[in-house]
C-alpha cells in the first residue's frame, strides 16, 4: 500500500544550470516509473521556483531542505514551511544530520519543524539515524528510538516521511549490510507506531539515505520495510539519480 519514494537531497549545491538536470530527470521519469514510484527533489530553496515549472510538467514534486517554525517574522536568513509552500514545494526535509550536528538542532526542534511543515500543508521527511560511535557502541537502535519519539509530532499523521539516515554512511561510500538496514527499518516502523499509534505507521513510508548509488540501490531498495531513498550525492546528476529510480 506504500508508494515507493525516491527523494534527492541537493544539499548546498545547484545554480540556474542545474535545472536543466531536472529536466532530464522528468526525460526518464516516464508513465511506466510513475506508476511504480514517487520522485521528489530538494534543491537549494534558491531554485524551487524557478524549478516548479519544470518539475510540474514532469510529475516530480520539489521540497525544502529546511524550514524554520514559525510561519513569519523577524528570523533573519530563514525561511518558512508556508513561504516553501507558496512557492510550489510539498515536502520539506527536517532534522538532516547536517543540520543536527552543524546547527545544533535538537529533537524537540525537529519535532517544532516538522508539525510547521504539515500546518503549512507540506510533507515533512522527518531524518533520524546514529553516529559511527553509537552503533560501535551497540546503541544505534536506542539512539534512533529516541529521535523517533522525540521528532515526530504525536498527532502527526501517516502521511509524514520518515528517513534513516546513519550519519556514518552519509557521503562516505559506505552502507549498513542489508541485515542492518532489515533490522533497523523494521525497530523504526514499530517506533513510529509507538510514536503515531492508531495503525498510521502501515502508511509511514521510510526512507533509507546513505550513499546510495545505482550500483547498491536494488539491494538497499529491496529490503523489508524499506519504501524508498533519499539521496544526496548521486541525486545530482540525472544519470545517476534515475538509475537509483529505475532500481524499483
Ligand atoms: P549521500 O547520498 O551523499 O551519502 O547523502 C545522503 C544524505 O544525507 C541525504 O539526505
Amino acid at each position: 500500500p506504500r508508494r515507493p519514494l525516491v527523494a534527492g537531497n541537493w544539499k548546498m549545491n545547484g545554480l540556474l544550470a542545474s535545472l536543466a538536470e531536472i529536466a532530464a530527470m522528468g526525460g526518464v521519469y516516464d508513465a511506466p516509473l510513475r506508476a511504480r514510484l514517487e520522485l521528489v527533489v530538494c534543491p537549494p530553496a534558491t531554485l524551487i521556483g524557478m524549478a516548479v515549472d519544470i518539475a510540474t510538467q514532469a510529475s516530480i514534486g520539489l521540497g525544502g531542505q529546511d524550514c524554520h517554525t514559525a510561519p513569519a517574522g523577524a528570523h533573519t536568513g530563514d525561511i518558512s514551511a508556508e513561504m516553501l509552500k507558496d512557492i510550489g514545494a510539498a515536502y520539506v526535509i527536517v532534522g538532516h544530520s547536517e543540520r543536527r550536528a552543524g546547527h545544533g538542532e535538537t529533537d524537540a526542534l525537529v519535532q517544532e519543524k516538522a508539525a510547521a511543515a504539515l500546518r503549512a500543508g507540506l510533507t515533512p521527511i522527518i531524518c533520524v539515524g546514529e553516529t559511527r560511535a553509537e552503533r560501535d557502541a551497540g546503541d544505534a537502535l536506542t539512539v534512533v528510538g529516541a529521535q523517533i519519539a522525540g521528532s515526530l509530532p504525536a498527532d502527526a499523521p501517516g502521511s509524514i516521511v520518515v528517513a534513516y539516515e546513519p550519519v556514518w554512511a552519509i557521503g562516505t561510500g559506505l552502507t549498513p549490510t542489508v541485515a542492518d538496514v532489515a533490522q533497523m527499518h523494521a525497530f523504526a516502523r514499530e517506533r513510529v507506531e509507538a510514536r503515531l499509534g492508531g495503525g498510521k505507521s502501515a502508511s509511514v513510508r521510510i526512507l533509507y539515505g546513505g550513499s546510495v548509488k545505482p550500483s547498491n540501490a536494488r539491494d538497499l531498495l529491496s529490503v523489508a520495510n524499506v519504501d524508498g531513498a533519499l539521496v544526496g550525492g548521486a541525486s545530482l546528476a540525472a544519470k545517476d539519480f534515475m538509475a537509483i529510480a529505475d532500481a524499483y
